[in-house]
């Protein structure tokens, strides 16, 4: 009998024996840092010359890992194995496949400072954020444990007398999973195993700036039992792999989260069906956000600036949820930017491997030139109050930054910026401040901070955003409690951590039986 699902609880860094605990786990991963990582093809460890280099994005000069790059010829020999072991994977009961991830979520969790650890190394994040991220990969494997069981049931259909229907759910064949660097064990973990515990078998091309943390995670999934061939690890170079891995024949579905650039890409690519190929390719994209808190006249402006504060700033603004637009009353605007402003004064920023800072370093070179743009742009937009500055002499630093009085069209309040920015603008009345949320490509997250119902519920239909909070913060959703996806340019919806996430990696199929 399994137990009903529970989201994994997060560590209280604020009580001391936790904050010991994990700077051993710190000690321990700092003494693993430096080693070669390997491809993993149908079981094999394969060394390659050619390797990526991944460093700590707040100490540039430390090496967490390097790690073997495939080519196209390793995808080709990839692709044979997972064919291979589909043959039984698919067959294999929905119980063992579940328990996989079960055992899998219990390894992890007996080890999770030190995945945690590896987060704070690798893809730069704060401790709190770093936890919340491993929490995030155990629930991933719980939930989708359980509901592969749920869907092992198929659905009822009506049958006729000498006549029985039946409906049920059988995988696609393999498939590519390319998952983002930010959530680099949950999003790797959460779009690897979903297809695996559907029958599956998939070719994981983790970032190339966390394939480390991502290595980990497949072997934990070899350790709690995953037959060779049905995971295979295949980290390289993005421009060289990416697009023959979504145009390749075999591809089954691409099961990609980062930036909208990248995603449209991929679904106009997957469209094309190539020669030999017999199927359609699915893709499921997440792509970004351009997320907005509206502040209501009636709102507790307290509240409203913890939410825009931790929604802005907490883990430099990287996830795709992150509150990059504040749009706020005209009554309550001057008090609601004080208030953000003190409590941006107090967050504390450094190197998270060697305390525990609310915000680390932004996750590389390019992410860090690209928030520095948006912040010049910005400064010709609105008025910069707080923040703008920047540091790249050891790790990649930028300071919380705070822009008031934008127009709703400037381009730092339509496009993505994934850094520590927030823009800040003024509405007339409700109607003014849903129309300016809506104001954007994406639609992904968003917050209403009121206290008037009547707010409240016209948002929860005309605010157009997959994922919509009332009264908190916009990010830091739990699986199997606020799954997770969005509409318009922030991709297809697909509601990761939900009920319906497995069934992107189903087909259902029906056999009628005349006796
Ligand atoms: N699910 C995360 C959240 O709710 C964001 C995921 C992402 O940035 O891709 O904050």
């Amino acid at each position: 009998m399994v137990l009903s699902f529970k989201h994994e609880p997060f560590t209280d860094f604020k009580n001391e024996t936790n904050q010991e605990e994990f700077k051993l786990a710190l000690k321990k991963v700092e003494g693993e840092l430096g080693k070669d990582y390997p491809l993993i093809i149908n079981g094999e460890k394969i060394y390659t010359e050619d390797q990526l280099v991944s460093v700590n994005p707040a100490n540039k000069k430390q090496v967490i890992g390097r790690v073997a790059k495939a080519t196209k010829v390793h995808v080709d020999q990839a692709y044979e194995a997972t064919l291979e072991a589909f043959n039984s994977w698919r067959k294999i009961s929905f119980q063992a496949r579940a328990d996989i991830l079960f055992k899998a979520a219990a390894i992890v969790r007996r080890r999770k400072h030190e995945f945690s650890a590896w987060l704070v190394y690798e893809a730069g994040k704060p401790w709190d954020q770093a936890d919340g991220d491993t929490a995030e990969g155990i629930d991933f494997l719980e939930y989708y444990g359980r509901q592969i069981l749920e869907l092992s049931q198929g659905k009822a259909l009506n049958s006729r007398e000498n006549e029985h229907n039946s409906y049920f759910y059988k995988p696609m064949g393999p498939g590519v999973v390319i998952p983002p660097w930010n959530f680099a064990f949950a999003i790797v973990c959460g779009t690897t195993v979903a297809p695996i515990v559907a029958g599956n078998p998939v070719l994981l091309k983790p970032s190339e700036y966390t394939p480390v943390i991502a290595y980990k995670m497949v072997e934990v999934l070899e350790e709690a039992g995953l037959p060779k061939g049905v995971l295979n690890f295949i980290p390289g170079d993005p421009v060289e792999l990416g697009d023959y891995l979504v145009d390749h024949k075999e591809t089954r579905f691409i099961n990609f989260t980062g930036s909208r650039q990248t995603g449209t890409r991929i679904y106009e690519r997957a469209a094309k069906v190539q020669e030999g190929q017999q199927h359609l390719k699915r893709v499921i994209a997440e792509m970004g956000g351009k997320d907005t808190i509206i502040v209501d006249n009636s709102a507790d402006l307290n509240l409203a600036a913890d939410a825009i504060v931790h929604s802005a700033f907490g883990f430099s603004g990287q996830k795709c949820s992150a509150c990059s637009r504040a749009v706020v009353h005209k009554d309550v605007y001057d008090e609601v930017l004080e208030k953000v402003i003190a409590k941006t004064e107090g967050l504390t920023i450094g190197n998270p491997t060697e305390n525990n800072f609310y915000m680390g370093a932004v996750a590389n070179k390019k992410q860090f030139e690209k928030i520095r743009t948006y912040i010049e742009i910005g400064k010709k937009e609105g008025k910069l109050i707080f923040g703008g500055q920047s540091d790249d002499s050891i790790g990649y630093f930028v300071k919380p930054t705070i822009f008031k009085d934008v127009e709703p069209d400037a381009r730092i309040m339509q496009e993505e910026i994934f850094g520590p920015v927030v823009a800040f603008t003024k509405g007339e009345d409700f109607d003014d401040l849903i129309d300016i949320a809506n104001n954007t490509d994406y639609g992904l997250t968003g917050a209403v901070i009121s206290n008037n119902r009547e707010h409240l519920e016209r948002a929860r239909y005309d605010f157009h955003v997959g994922n919509l909070y009332f009264n908190r913060g916009c990010t830091a959703a739990i699986v199997g409690y606020q799954p997770f996806g969005g509409f318009k340019m922030s991709g297809t919806d697909s509601k990761a951590g939900g009920p319906d996430y497995l069934l992107h990696f189903l087909e259902a199929k029906v056999v009628s039986e005349t006796y």
